[in-house]
């Protein structure tokens, strides 16, 4: 039988406290590439030094949080702005990025973390790159983010931890917009019903590594269990599963990444 081969399309590995035997053990368990994400000025340059350090192995992420975006001064996330477009051509994804209405609360807050938001996706459409999205309690607006932007770019758009809704499910599918499944799949009823209305082409696995679940802090070879969950509840084969989100995952890299630039 051929080994599985999967891809944690969300982590934070520069928060693992042994990044290079959490990338060992994920190997082991077939989980050959990570998208590494950045969250601000200390993570970008911890996984751009990954990045280079593992070139096989990570997919580098660059972005600004939107945590990040309203706890940092305005001017440390000025700064981490132009450290994200002057290294962006490094980047394969952008990301971590979106919004984030538990921490951006008043409308000012909301309107700064949605222009943030904004200037690193018309960089992401300028390094025809796809971007990788966080919606806390606005689910909504980042997903019409994450739309607009498939739609004028062409370029991949990834939705992570964006499994609590069966009719935002319906729009992302129409939309063609790609949805990452993390460790919540493995206790979380609501999660495992929303999952199979997802279309079987825009699947994707992730961890969110290192965030707690069940008491244990996630690792990149947890994918491999996410991946036997995900198959045993849509009824198909584990080898058919990782060949088809490793087919995805391809697919959201390069999509677009020919066509000629629309401007925003
Ligand atoms: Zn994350």
């Amino acid at each position: 039988m051929n080994r599985l081969r999967w891809t944690d399309t969300h982590c934070h590995l520069d928060q693992i406290e042994d990044p290079q035997k959490a990338l060992e053990d994920a190997l082991t368990s077939g989980v050959e590439r990570i998208v590494a994400v950045s969250e601000g000025p200390e993570s970008i340059e911890s996984i751009l030094h990954l990045g280079s350090r593992y070139p096989d192995r990570i997919l580098v992420g660059l972005g600004i949080h939107p945590v990040s975006a309203v706890r940092l001064s305005r001017e440390v996330v000025e700064e981490t702005l132009q450290t994200i477009q002057a290294r962006l051509p490094e980047a394969q994804v952008l990301g971590e990025v979106g919004l984030d209405h538990k921490w951006a609360t008043d409308e000012s807050s909301q309107t700064w973390q949605l222009e943030v938001l904004r200037r690193q996706l018309d960089w992401a459409a300028h390094e025809r790159i796809p971007a990788n999205f966080h919606s806390r309690r606005c689910e909504r607006a980042v997903m019409n983010e994450a739309i607009r932007f498939h739609q004028e770019t062409g370029l991949g758009a990834q939705l992570h931890w964006f499994t609590h809704s069966k009719k935002l499910i319906r729009i992302t599918n129409d939309a063609g917009i790609f949805i990452s499944v993390g460790p919540r799949i493995l206790d979380c009823d609501e999660t495992q019903k929303v999952v199979p209305t997802i279309d079987m082409d825009l699947l994707l696995l992730e961890t969110d590594s290192p965030v707690p679940f069940g008491g244990k802090s996630a690792r990149p070879e947890w994918i491999h269990e996410v991946g036997h969950h995900v198959a045993q509840l849509l009824g198909i084969d584990v080898t058919e599963l990782s060949i088809r989100t490793e087919a995805n995952f391809d697919r959201y890299l390069s999509m677009g990444r020919d066509s000629k630039e629309v401007p925003r």
